[in-house]
C-alpha cells in the first residue's frame, strides 16, 4: 500500500475481521499466529535399543527432531549432566530412517528481575 496514489482511500471495500491470534498450536505445540501457522514435518523418534517406543516431534528436519527428542527423554539430565550420548532412530513422514549419536552440553542460563529499591515511601 506505499506510495498508492488515486483510488480515493476509502471506496467501499469491506474487510472481513476474523480475529488473529497468536497461540500454541493444539497439533505440534508451538506458538504462532493463527492465520499464518503451518506445523513442520513431523518425525517418529525412538531410541535405538528401544525402537518400539515412538514418539512424534515436529520439527524442522530429522536432526532436530533428534535433538528435541532426547532433550524431552532426557528428563533427569543423564545426556546433558553426565556428558553421555544416545543413539537414536528417526522415520520420516515419507519412511526415511536416519539414525544419529545424540550428545548433551550444560549450557550457563541467565535470568533478569526487576530490581525493587527498599527503603522507599
Ligand atoms: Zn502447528
Amino acid at each position: 500500500m506505499m506510495g498508492g496514489q488515486g483510488d480515493g482511500g476509502t471506496g467501499g471495500r469491506e474487510e472481513r475481521s476474523i480475529p488473529i491470534r497468536f497461540e500454541k498450536c493444539p497439533v505440534c505445540g508451538q506458538y504462532g499466529f493463527s492465520d499464518t501457522h503451518h506445523c513442520p514435518p513431523y518425525w517418529e523418534v525412538a531410541v535405538a535399543d528401544d525402537p518400539e517406543d515412538v514418539h512424534r516431534i515436529y520439527a524442522i528436519d530429522a536432526g532436530i527432531a533428534a535433538e528435541i527428542f532426547v532433550g524431552l527423554w532426557d528428563d533427569e539430565g543423564v545426556i546433558a549432566v553426565g556428558g553421555g550420548q544416545i543413539d537414536v532412530i528417526v522415520t520420516g513422514s515419507d519412511g526415511s530412517i536416519t539414525k544419529y549419536t545424540v550428545d548433551g552440553t550444560m549450557v550457563p542460563r541467565y535470568d533478569a528481575y526487576e530490581t525493587v529499591p527498599s527503603g522507599e515511601g
